[in-house]
């Protein structure tokens, strides 16, 4: 992990007790419960609803959704904290582009409350940027989401088992058919997870594609299975990314 990372986690995990009360990211009133205040909080579009088990997408009484049943993802679970929708979406925007780095940590903190404590995986995989994409952006915001998590289930963190090694278009940019081809062989992984079980952390969820060529990539290290954490799932309405 490069030194820069391993700054940012610190920054990270100081962040609360550094910030005691601070003006909400959302409405700007002053919050004691983190980034954004308590009733913004319980307005926020949380994934409560029934949902796919395999993808999270909403299905009417929590069964495997059509898409899960057709064409099922190498990935078995999927657990996401929200639906891809206003003001999350903003919030992720401001994440990943505007640098605004302790959202990641709220983030992580809210997912990691919902993890299945019972299942938990042997390592922890954060989606990983093009070394070039790093580059640019400065920080990888999926690998800031996997330490937090894994910092709170006492996990181990697998920073450089993974990288990806083609420089793809942005998903959001393409069309959905287009995804899956767009990161074909895009990942490549280095550690020997021979019958490991793995959860792969990312931001968010659209077609599942990225997460599905990861997923192939740890399997052929001979990871058992492999589970997806995410901020947000694309909900069918809200098809942006
Ligand atoms: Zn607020
Ligand atoms: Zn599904």
């Amino acid at each position: 992990m490069s030194i820069l990372h391993s700054h940012l986690l610190n920054i990270c995990s100081k962040i609360n007790r550094i910030l005691p009360a601070q003006p909400c990211v959302l409405c700007g009133s002053m919050s004691r419960d983190g980034l954004w205040c308590g009733a913004c909080d319980a307005s926020l579009p949380y994934l409560d609803m029934p949902h796919c088990p395999v993808c999270a997408l909403p299905t009417p009484a929590g069964e495997v959704c059509g898409h899960c049943l057709s064409h099922p993802p190498l990935f078995t679970r999927t657990t996401a904290l929200f639906g891809y929708a206003f003001p999350v979406d903003k919030l992720i925007q401001g994440m990943k582009y505007g640098e605004q780095l302790p959202l990641a940590h709220a983030f992580a903190g809210k997912l990691a409350q919902r993890i299945d404590r019972i299942n938990l995986p042997d390592h922890v995989i954060a989606m990983p940027l093009h070394p070039a994409k790093l580059r640019e952006r400065g920080f990888n915001q999926s690998l800031l989401l996997a330490a937090r998590i894994a910092r709170e289930h006492q996990l181990t963190l697998l920073p450089d088992a993974c990288r990806r090694v083609r420089d793809t278009l942005p998903q959001s940019v393409l069309p959905w058919k287009e995804r899956k081809k767009n990161v074909r062989n895009a990942f490549v992984c280095d550690a020997d997870l021979t019958g490991k079980s793995i959860a792969l952390v990312d931001d968010v969820l659209t077609t599942g594609a990225s997460l599905d060529a990861l997923t192939h990539a740890v399997r052929l290290c001979g990871a058992i299975e492999v589970k997806a954490w995410v901020v947000a799932r694309t909900l069918p309405h809200s098809r942006s990314t």
